[in-house]
Parts: structure tokens; C-alpha cells; sequence
């Protein structure tokens, strides 16, 4: 175990250039606690629960949306399990308010024309407003390229059952589906100089205020139910996340991030009414649509029943700890964590039950080590489970402005600092689906390279060995890097994430991969360890300073 002092380093020094003449350039070597590792390896390979975590936050409890009563008893659930590891201070934090829960009761869709029936395999959005029982409606198609093409279906869509877009071809899927990194790909995350600039993706932030636009025209022809397909699916994998509210025109001068990202949202305590609203499987749209093209009228009979309940707008971050023994540094932290909420139509086991049971994990782990250490770790160790991150990274953003820094907003350098900010030594976070780790996006801190380097070593037998300085976006790790804290994701293989898992209703329990998950747990298990028992707190980049560039966004 860690527990020496490192000698006084200027000393150090001398000694080197003493006995190695010139070569005075070699940094001393980071510390690594073999036979702590030895602990890790044993309990997340060989006794790993990893699997059991996961198992009652996705078939127990299902889809866990945030504001809903499924991730109310989720987190119930996380903090008995933390109690039961031995966690102390285990608690739920609150944040908001939020806004409203909504939860599904059951739907039906049945396609009718003279010729027969047929069901149609659909979900609802989130936070889409129910149907009043079971309602019928002919089916009319809208397509539009711009706001003028609107004008044409004025007056003409209200109890009409809207199909918003036009036919998407669906090709079969000749290549593999899931995938791991290559060591091509691993090569070059490696070679990065520099992290990627932020990129302004204006022609589909223009692409999106116009879906806004169309969507916001269409719900106010009050039409009695809006089916669309998606961007992506096939084979019955339907993606499907929040339901559209009508939003007001962007303005101009309050640029595009305000203007996008404060319109308002379905989950609203005040949202303006709007219609309910579903995405249809690929091929079911398709049919639908070519039986319009041939002139047969189509009708629909749709049912949703859903719950909505907002006696509670606020929402919960789930805590527990390992305390600090250390008399000089027991009072720093290191942090993991990982998204706990996740859409509704699958089970969010990927995205992101998967990256919750491996910090549970990873903290059952070390209370192994130390337990089998006898004694406590230096720094204290804490997990962080945030709801609110598909809607924007709400909760974890609401917990750094609590406990660390003040800024005015999003993506925006902090104005403040709290006495918990010098506190912090690193925030780890897992969010890319059930992947195993294959390294570290260092997130443009490159004094990181060596004690990283020092500490993924060990585990290079287990595919973990890459570092690069890249950023990565869209999860909760950036809540810390906002402000100016050392956060980090790991980099992780793909395997099915985004052609088949990301927010669909096939991110379920039977796409998580056992090993990949308890490898990952091993690792972060690891890393956290050593950030614990380390003499010094991990290095930081500078503050950050207020930037023109705008950040994406898109939250995974
Ligand atoms: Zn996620």
C-alpha cells in the first residue's frame, strides 16, 4: 500500500544528476501500488457485481427519466446498495426545480384502410401529452424545406393525424454493426497535438432551428396526434427522445445559444400545450407513406395514456463516500461519477445504467482494498450519480455551481470560486456506452501524460493503453472542466453505441457486455486508488477564459 512520503523533491534532484551525470531530464517515475492492484484485479475480474447493479437499474426499474417515479425508486434502490457496501455520508442532493415527471401508462397505433389493418410499432416522445382515450384521424403527410413551404398546409392539418417528413430509405446493414477501436484509431487519438478545436457546425444549428420552426407551425394547425421516423433505426430499433413544445421564433440578437437552448421544454412546470407525439419504426412510416402515395386513405386509431406528477419539481444527485484518513489531506477529494437518469423507451442500460454500476462497482472495489489494507484511503473518495444530463448535463452542472464555482451559465468561465474548488484533485466519469476503457482523454491537460501513463500500464494486458489530449463533449465530465477542475473521460470502444443503443428502445440489459464492464470497473477502481493515495493533488489546466467559440452541445 501507498502510505511513504515522497522524498523532497529538490533533493531528488541532486541525487539524479549525481548518479546519472547529464541525463537529469528524467522525471521521477509515478508511484504504482502493485499489490493494491493485485486487490482490484481479484475483486472486479474474479468478483465482480458489476452485472448485479446493473441488472436492478434496468430490469427492475426500467427507463429512468428524470422527474420520473421509476427514478425516484432507482434511487432509492442506489443508496440502500451504497449503504449496504459500507458508503457513509450516502445521500441525495437536490437540484432545480426540474420541472415535471411523466411516465408511460400504455399506447396502441392500428393503421386502417379499406384493404385491412395493421399495428404499427411506435413510442412516445418524452413528456408528450396523452390522447383522450382512443382517437381516429385520417393520416396526412407534411414535408417541408423552409417556412415558406408551411403556408400550403395552413387550415388544413387540425384532427388530422400529421406524418412529419418525408420517406427515409433504409439500407441493410452490410457492415458490422458493433465495433472495437482498431489500433489505427487508437494511433491516432495518441498522435494529437492538440485537442480538436470546437467546432461551429452552423448548417445544422440552422438545420435544427428549422425542424423547431416546422414543428412549432405544425403543433399550432392542432392537429390530433405528430408521427415522425427518426434520423436513424431500422430493424425495429426506434430512437426516441423528447416531445416537442411550439417555441418562439429565435431572436436574432440574443445569438443562437440563448435563443436555442432557453426556448422552452416539453418537462416545463409552465410548457405551452402542445400535441402528443410519437416516432414510428422506419418501415412502419415507410408503408404508411407509400400507401399515400398510391392514393389509399389511410386512417389511424392512436392510444396514449400517460401520468404526469409535479409534486415534487425537484430532482436528486446521489452521493457516498469513502472518508480521508490522511491528517493533512483526508479533507481533499477525488470524485467519480456518471449519469444515473436515461431516456424511456429501453431500459437505459448503456446510457447510462452501464456507467453507474461500474463507479457502484469501482467503489465497492476499493472499500475492498482498503478494507484488506486496514486502513482508510488518504483523500476522501466520492461518487456522484447525476440525473438531469439528457437535458442538458442539469444535475451535475447544479452540483459543480453548489460546491465548487459560480459562472453565469453554461459553458461559460467561472465568475466565483468556492473553498470546496481547491479541494477537488479529479472527477472521473464513464458515459460512452458499454465499451471496454481502452485509455484516457487527457481533455487538453497534458501535464496528466506521465502519472496517467504510470497508472493505465498495469492494466495494458486488459486493452487499456492509450492516451490522447483530446477533449471529448457531451457529458458530465465537463461540468468540472467548465470551471476549471480536472475532469476526465475515459475513452471506451463503441461497440453498438450509436448505430443501435444511444437513446433507442434496444438499450437494454442484453447489450451491455459483462467483461467490458467489469474491466472498465477494474480500471477506474484503479485510477481512483491512486489519485487517493497520491502525495500531490492531479495537475490543472489554467481557468478557463470567457471564449467567442460556441461549444457543441449535443448531450450522449
Ligand atoms: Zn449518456
Amino acid at each position: 500500500m501507498i502510505r511513504t512520503r515522497i522524498i523532497h523533491l529538490p533533493s531528488l534532484f541532486i541525487l539524479a544528476i549525481a548518479i546519472a551525470g547529464t541525463s537529469f531530464a528524467q522525471p521521477v517515475s509515478e508511484p504504482v501500488d502493485d499489490e493494491a492492484n493485485a486487490i482490484i484485479r481479484e475483486q472486479g475480474l474474479e468478483n465482480s457485481k458489476v452485472m448485479n447493479y446493473l441488472s436492478w437499474m434496468t430490469d427492475v426499474f426500467g427507463g429512468r427519466l428524470t422527474g420520473s417515479p421509476q427514478i425516484d425508486r432507482a434511487t432509492e434502490w442506489a443508496l440502500g446498495a451504497m449503504e449496504e457496501m459500507g458508503l457513509t455520508d450516502v445521500h441525495k442532493e437536490a437540484w432545480g426545480p426540474f420541472g415535471r415527471g411523466w411516465t408511460v401508462d400504455s399506447f396502441s397505433l392500428v393503421a386502417n384502410s379499406e384493404h385491412g389493418s395493421f399495428p404499427v410499432m411506435a413510442y412516445p416522445k418524452a413528456w408528450s401529452p396523452g390522447t383522450d382515450g382512443h382517437v381516429q384521424g385520417e393520416v396526412v403527410n407534411v414535408q417541408a424545406e423552409s417556412i415558406e413551404d408551411l403556408e400550403q398546409y395552413r387550415g388544413k392539418l387540425a384532427g388530422k393525424i400529421v406524418l412529419l417528413g418525408g420517406i427515409r430509405e433504409v439500407e441493410e446493414p452490410f457492415e458490422a454493426i458493433a465495433e472495437r477501436r482498431d489500433a489505427a484509431n487508437l494511433l491516432q487519438l495518441a498522435n494529437m497535438a492538440t485537442p480538436e478545436a470546437r467546432r461551429y457546425d452552423r448548417a445544422r444549428r440552422q438545420r435544427r432551428l428549422l425542424q423547431r420552426a416546422i414543428s412549432s407551425f405544425v403543433i399550432g394547425q392542432n392537429p390530433l396526434v405528430i408521427l415522425d421516423r427518426g434520423s436513424k433505426g431500422d430493424y425495429g430499433t426506434i430512437f426516441v427522445s423528447g416531445a416537442s413544445v411550439p417555441a418562439p421564433p429565435p431572436d436574432p440578437d440574443a445569438g443562437f445559444m440563448a435563443s436555442f437552448f432557453r426556448g422552452p421544454r416539453a418537462y416545463d412546470v409552465s410548457a405551452p400545450e402542445t400535441a402528443p407525439q410519437f416516432t414510428l419504426a422506419v418501415e412502419h412510416y415507410n408503408r404508411i407513406m407509400r400507401m399515400l402515395d398510391l392514393g389509399i386513405a389511410v386512417t389511424m386509431d392512436v392510444m396514449l395514456s400517460v401520468e404526469w406528477n409535479s409534486d415534487d419539481p425537484m430532482e436528486y444527485n446521489i452521493f457516498g463516500e469513502i472518508p480521508g484518513t490522511d491528517p493533512e489531506i483526508g479533507d481533499e477529494v477525488v470524485m467519480l461519477g456518471a449519469h444515473f437518469d436515461s431516456w424511456h423507451a429501453g431500459t437505459g442500460a448503456v446510457d447510462n445504467a452501464a456507467g453507474s454500476a461500474v463507479m457502484m462497482e469501482a467503489m465497492r472495489i476499493l472499500k475492498a482494498v482498503y478494507a484488506a489494507g486496514g486502513e482508510g484511503p488518504r483523500r476522501t473518495i466520492r461518487i456522484g450519480l447525476w440525473t438531469g444530463e439528457e437535458q442538458g448535463l442539469l444535475g451535475s452542472s447544479a452540483y459543480v455551481s453548489d460546491h465548487f464555482a459560480e459562472s453565469p451559465g453554461r459553458f461559460q468561465p467561472p465568475t466565483a470560486l468556492k473553498p470546496e474548488h481547491d479541494k477537488l484533485s479529479a472527477y472521473y466519469n464513464y458515459d460512452n456506452g458499454t465499451g471496454r476503457i481502452r485509455g484516457v482523454y487527457m481533455q487538453g491537460n497534458a501535464a496528466v501524460a506521465p502519472i496517467f501513463r504510470a497508472w493505465l500500464r498495469p492494466f495494458k494486458d486488459l486493452g487499456a493503453a492509450t492516451l490522447t489530449i483530446n477533449n471529448t463533449g457531451g457529458t458530465d465530465h465537463l461540468s468540472f472542466d467548465g470551471v476549471g477542475l480536472p475532469g476526465f473521460q475515459f475513452i471506451q470502444d463503441e461497440i453498438a453505441y450509436s448505430p443501435k443503443n444511444h437513446h433507442s428502445n434496444m438499450d437494454v440489459y442484453d447489450h451491455a457486455i459483462a467483461e467490458d464492464l467489469m474491466q472498465s470497473a477494474t480500471i477506474v477502481a484503479s485510477f481512483v486508488y491512486h489519485t487517493a493515495q497520491r502525495d500531490e493533488m492531479i495537475p490543472r489546466k489554467p481557468l478557463p477564459r470567457p471564449t467567442t467559440v460556441a461549444p457543441s452541445t449535443g448531450s450522449r
